[in-house]
């Protein structure tokens, strides 16, 4: 089967600057003609006019169009969303800012959270003829944000003690000292670990039942508009600690696309958050960075972070999603966070098509791409279809 390609353009913030369409229509027009495009994800400025022109552009080609929406972050932008609240009922602060992308969680299981959410998407994009929603920041923080272990409010706290499940004993269980990050036994691959303390297995289980259940309510609503549905997702092995069920998700979605970023030094990517998981679970000595490198199989003594291991993690997750996966890879360069060279695409692309997935998101803004990096991805797609 074709490895198909993905575009995804990100076209500004909720607040501040939005690209014009004339940069949009320039850039498509010069990568079109040799990538065999199928979808293109753009979002999530507000305004119209440009998404219009797009759809129209796109429509004409034969080309699906999606919406790039965030869900569980970024919204407290432009509508008053509830906090995450941690174990002792505090909020967790939200920083409002003008800068392009904001990491500010809201609680995932707040029904009027979400009713906000949607309206979003209703006020802002509903007039326009996009084929579909990418749903992004479908989870809670990561440890890169410093409030993983939320959500206490009193919607939350009612769901845990209907399982039964007490967050002091989870703080107690958090406290006591282990020889491993949080406990983790065995990595059984698609997110799926074994962990030593039954609180600690339950505590991020629970999450996960609730975003997917939140996933649900919201998809709903995309589909009764007759919309197709995307999801952007955390790699496998760091879905677990977001609340992110990616078997589970692939049944809601008609595709998903995990962020397989090896050289991203910001969030999603997979250097940096392994870091901020390391340390956030206070196991940054020699020891523990050993004993977890080996439940996962992953050797962390290479330049960029491990192929194989990001092979084996997106092999497992093709042959067990009910719906096609698309591995995110970033192909756009951003000082200082993504130093992205054609020779890092060379030895990624090829390698990601060859899992059984279905095709590759060029990741995560056709913008900034340099053009070495797009006639590096034309030369192996030209070989590879
Ligand atoms: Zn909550």
């Amino acid at each position: 089967m074709e490895c198909e390609i993905i575009l995804q353009i990100f076209s500004g913030g909720f607040l501040g600057e939005t690209v014009s369409y004339e940069t949009v229509e320039k850039k498509l027009l010069s990568v079109l003609p040799a990538l065999p495009v199928k979808k293109v994800i753009m979002g999530w400025a507000p305004g119209k006019a440009l998404y219009e022109k797009t759809a129209e552009f796109l429509a004409q080609r034969n080309i699906d169009f999606y919406l790039w929406l965030p869900v569980f972050s970024e919204t407290g932008a432009i509508r008053e969303l509830a906090p995450l609240i941690d174990m002792h009922g505090r909020p967790f602060e939200t920083v409002k800012s003008l800068a392009a992308e904001d990491f500010s969680f809201y609680c995932p299981n707040n029904p009027r959270n979400i009713d906000k959410i949607l309206d979003i998407f209703e006020q802002e994009f509903a007039a326009v003829p996009f084929s579909g929603v990418f749903l992004d920041k479908i989870r809670y923080p990561s440890f890169a944000q410093e409030s993983v272990f939320s959500c206490f409010c009193p919607h939350c706290l009612k769901e845990y003690e209907a399982a039964h499940f007490s967050p002091p004993a989870l703080e107690n269980a958090l406290s006591r000292p282990m020889e491993t990050p949080l406990g983790i036994k065995s990595y059984l691959g698609n997110g799926n670990y074994v962990y030593e303390d039954n609180d600690i297995s339950k505590y991020f289980s629970l999450k996960a039942g609730i975003i997917l259940k939140s996933m649900q309510r919201i998809c709903a609503f995309f589909r009764e508009r007759g919309l197709k549905i995307g999801f952007d997702v955390f790699a496998p092995f760091l879905s677990a600690f977001v609340g992110q069920d990616l078997t589970g998700f692939s049944n809601l979605c008609d595709f998903m696309k995990p962020m397989m970023y090896r050289v991203t030094n910001g969030p999603a990517g997979l250097p940096f958050e392994m870091e901020a998981f390391l340390s956030g679970t206070n196991s940054g000595e020699a020891a523990k960075r050993q004993a977890f490198n080996e439940i996962l199989g992953l050797d962390q003594g290479k330049k960029d972070f491990d192929l194989d291991f990001t092979l084996n993690e997106l092999r497992r997750l093709a042959s067990s999603c009910a719906c096609p996966v698309y591995a995110g890879v970033e192909i756009n360069r951003k000082e200082n966070i993504a130093d992205v060279k054609p020779e890092y695409i060379e030895e990624t692309l090829p390698a990601y098509a060859r899992t059984g997935i279905r095709g590759l998101v060029l990741s995560w803004d056709l913008i900034s791409m340099p053009e070495e990096n797009l006639k590096k991805v034309k030369e192996i797609m030209e070989k590879l279809n």
